[in-house]
């Protein structure tokens, strides 16, 4: 088993020999102005300063895990450009190693937030290199996913990058899997997850019940959604807590969340999966690494913004 007691030097260490986790996936520049009222089409209307700040899953789930002190490797694709410099930038003052970040053919993913007083938005995702992380990138890495414990990835990155990344698991490696957005998965995707992590629209999605309040109750997701082949599975709740699945037996398990005040809860998500996928690979079982991923979760929303908000392992030790 991993030794942890002294996990900060060995965070900085230019040439890891072990991450705790790797994280393949998105890291996109969020461009937020302040309108009055969002344009309707053809209208121009002014707006306030913008705003810049590091986004994207893969890169938030990456500073996440780092914040909590994980050992932490980001594969992603950024343009040859300023936001890309900027994102590398913010996860490496986090701890993430961005030695395997990939720069060039095409711009940074931006997402363009339109913001009005009452907190409605309007968001265009221009996914740039994203969409260029290719399967060939993956296998160039292959020497990266022996050297991780966990390998954490969402689907804003292309599927068929996500489908390889899955084939590129080293034995022993566990493959944490975010189905989000939510999109159709192979069949070979789904039985890699160990485990699947979805929200409560991730889950329905995935479920067929899509905007149907009646017939299902979330207790019964985890064990519906072990039926579509995942090795286990984590349903959030958002202030209810998650709840976990394992194919192998136990459960489900119903973990509370903390009661706290939420002021934001952009990047929860992130944040739970990023401290999931780094307990796990400590050796912890899924509803002990859950336990601790719903306190994680509970931080976070209580500050704003998205890896702003992201809490040290300090913050969230058992009181
Ligand atoms: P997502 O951000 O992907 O929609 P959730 O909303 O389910 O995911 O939140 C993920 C986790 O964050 C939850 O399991 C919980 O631990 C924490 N969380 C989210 N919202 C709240 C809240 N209002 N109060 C306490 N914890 C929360």
């Amino acid at each position: 088993m991993y030794d942890n007691e002294d996990p900060a030097p060995s965070r900085y260490d230019p040439a890891p020999s072990r991450y705790d986790l790797l994280v393949v996936g998105s890291a996109n520049a969020d461009l937020v102005v302040g309108v009055e009222r969002r344009p309707a089409p053809g209208e121009t209307v002014l707006g306030s300063d913008l705003v810049v700040h590091p986004g994207g899953k893969g890169a938030n789930q990456a500073v996440a895990a780092a914040r909590l002190g994980a050992r932490t490797a980001l594969l992603a694709r950024v343009g040859d450009d300023a936001h890309g410099r900027l994102l590398c930038e913010s996860q490496r003052a986090a701890g993430v190693d961005t030695g395997p970040v990939l720069v060039g053919g095409a711009p940074t993913g931006v997402a363009l937030i339109t913001v009005d007083p009452s907190g409605d938005n309007s968001i265009v995702v221009s996914p740039g290199a994203n969409a260029r992380l290719t399967p060939a990138d993956i296998r160039a890495a292959g020497p990266l996913f022996a050297a991780a414990r966990i390998v954490s990835v969402q689907l804003e990155i292309p599927l068929e990058t996500v489908a390889e990344t899955a084939r590129a698991l080293a034995p022993g490696t566990r493959l944490v899997l975010n189905p989000s957005p939510p999109a159709p998965l192979p069949a070979d995707v789904l039985a890699a997850c160990d485990p699947l992590v979805v929200n409560e629209h991730e889950a329905r999605y995935i479920l067929g019940i899509l905007g149907q309040d009646a017939g299902s109750a979330p207790q019964d997701w985890a064990g519906a959604l072990l039926a579509h082949g995942p090795r286990s599975v984590v349903v959030t709740l958002g202030a209810g807590g998650a709840l976990v699945a394992d194919s192998r037996g136990g459960g489900p398990v119903h973990l509370p969340s903390p009661k706290v005040d939420a002021v934001d809860t952009t990047g929860a998500g992130d944040a739970f999966t990023a401290a999931l996928a780094w307990r796990l690979g400590l050796g912890e079982e899924l509803a002990e690494a859950a336990a601790f991923a719903v306190r994680v979760g509970a931080a976070a929303v209580t500050r704003q913004g998205a890896q702003a908000s992201f809490p040290t392992a300090q913050e969230v030790a058992a009181p």
